[in-house]
């Protein structure tokens, strides 16, 4: 959701007549779109601000903005904790970063917080990184409680974008040469309620656009994979097979003090349902360790789920509390060792589960929609799978094109092969 904010943020200051400077150095103006989900950013924000304070005093003309979700949290003491920046807004505001950046001659709006009401940033026009692929948001907020989260708080109650919009937007992608588009969500497949429609019809309606080859969706909530939706996956051509299904824990006590709403045991039966209706399906998950109260048992009972689903993919995270959520507050937080020693458990799992899943491939044609020169070795492709697998390849294709390709080897993260009409009879 981020990536797709900074690409409105990117468009909208290009309509303002703004080009990206070649480096931070020498921009005239700054624009921070930040994230707060984990301590993490916060830390790496304050390192770029101080950069960012240091320029400003060999030129005090430059302007400095912070948006984004941090922005949200700290908006009562934000100009107070880092005096450099001039503008703030959250996530929700971004459609009036042009008034607050002084556009038609107003004058910066020095240290005013952006707006209460939110907009959706999707009506700005993009600036996209490729020409075939495009986010498409659909919704805004969350309604869920997961105690540990700061979502809610800082991008609100979910507010779903209208069916047409959606469309509208799909089909003037489509006209405009995406073949891919990934609907965005916090909690995608809860879409629609508070417009009378849902998910699966969303995800029919983009599938009857002509020209979209391929549909992705993120981040669904295992409570939302509601039949209807798990057969519009199964059916629509243009839907990927690829679920993310976060598990965050694979301990009911663990999952109900997370608030989930789920246990392992309906996370499990779900997986199969997913499998028996989607054939070749990919799954992929986010996982939480050394959330508070966590015991080794708990945390076995992650490791063991791990294995059982045998995950294609998985982004996996230390337990970060955050300031007003209701874990932050919990007894029995987990000592940073312990959190690390688990990470580490847990990430060697991952790999070798994804691993064996990927060499499961090999032998296989893929079809593969070809996203550039291959980052490790220029004289190969890169692209993915419908599985969202990165796969580098020896080939003859443009960027955006589908090829098919055949793969050779596999690692926990990436394939190998050979394009199919480059393969020796
Ligand atoms: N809405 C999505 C969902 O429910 O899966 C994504 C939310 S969040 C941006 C992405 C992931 O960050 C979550 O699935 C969770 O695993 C992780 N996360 C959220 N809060 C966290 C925290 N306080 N500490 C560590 N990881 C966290
Ligand atoms: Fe956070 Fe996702 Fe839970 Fe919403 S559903 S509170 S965004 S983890």
């Amino acid at each position: 959701m981020n990536a797709h904010d900074s690409e409105r943020i990117k468009g909208l200051l290009e309509e303002l007549g703004l080009g990206e400077a070649p480096s931070a150095d020498e921009a005239d103006v700054v624009v921070f779109n930040t994230c707060t989900i984990r301590e993490k950013p916060d830390t790496k924000l304050a390192a770029h601000l101080a950069e960012a304070a240091a320029r400003k005093r060999e030129d005090p003309a430059r302007v400095i903005a912070v948006g984004g979700c941090y922005a949200e949290a700290q908006r009562e003491r934000i100009f107070e904790l880092y005096p450099q920046v001039d503008v703030a807004f959250g996530p929700g505001s971004i459609t009036h970063l042009g008034e607050w950046l002084g556009a038609g001659g107003v004058g910066v709006a020095r240290g005013r917080f952006g707006l209460d009401e939110r907009a959706f940033a999707a009506e700005l026009p993009p600036h996209r990184e490729r020409r075939f692929q495009a986010w498409v948001q659909v919704s805004m907020g969350c309604n869920s409680v997961c105690s540990y989260c700061i979502v809610p708080s800082v991008r609100g109650r979910e507010k779903s974008r209208r069916l047409g919009d959606i469309v509208g937007e799909v089909g003037r992608l489509a006209r405009e040469g995406v073949r891919e588009v990934t609907l965005l969500g916090q909690n995608v497949n809860s879409y629609g309620r508070d417009l009378g429609t849902d998910f699966a019809t969303l995800l029919r309606a983009c599938d009857a656009v002509d020209g979209i080859e391929r549909i992705r969706f993120t981040s669904p909530h295992p409570k939302d994979f509601r039949p209807p939706v798990i057969a519009a996956i199964a059916e629509c051509e243009a839907v990927c097979e690829h679920v993310h299904l976060p598990l965050q824990s694979g301990s009911s006590r663990i999952l109900k003090a997370m608030r989930r709403t789920y246990t392992r045991e309906r996370y499990l039966a779900l997986v199969e349902r997913l499998r028996s209706a989607i054939p070749d399906l990919a799954l992929g998950t986010d996982i939480i360790v050394g959330f508070p109260g966590e015991t080794e048992e708990d945390f076995r009972a992650t490791l063991e789920v791990v294995e059982e689903v045998g995950y294609d993919s998985a982004f996996t995270f230390v337990y970060s509390p955050r300031a007003g959520t209701e874990a932050a507050s919990l007894p029995d937080q987990i000592p940073h060792g312990t959190k690390i020693e688990r990470m580490e458990r847990l990430v060697e799992l991952t790999q070798r589960v994804a691993q064996a899943r990927n060499a499961e491939r090999v032998g296989r044609t893929e079809e593969v929609l070809v996203e550039g020169p291959s980052r490790s070795d220029p004289a190969l492709l890169r692209g993915r799978t419908r599985r969202n697998t990165t796969v580098n390849f020896v080939g003859d294709a443009a960027p955006g094109e589908l090829v098919p390709v055949r793969i050779e080897s596999a690692t926990s993260t990436t394939l190998r092969g050979t394009q199919h009409a480059l393969v020796a009879a």
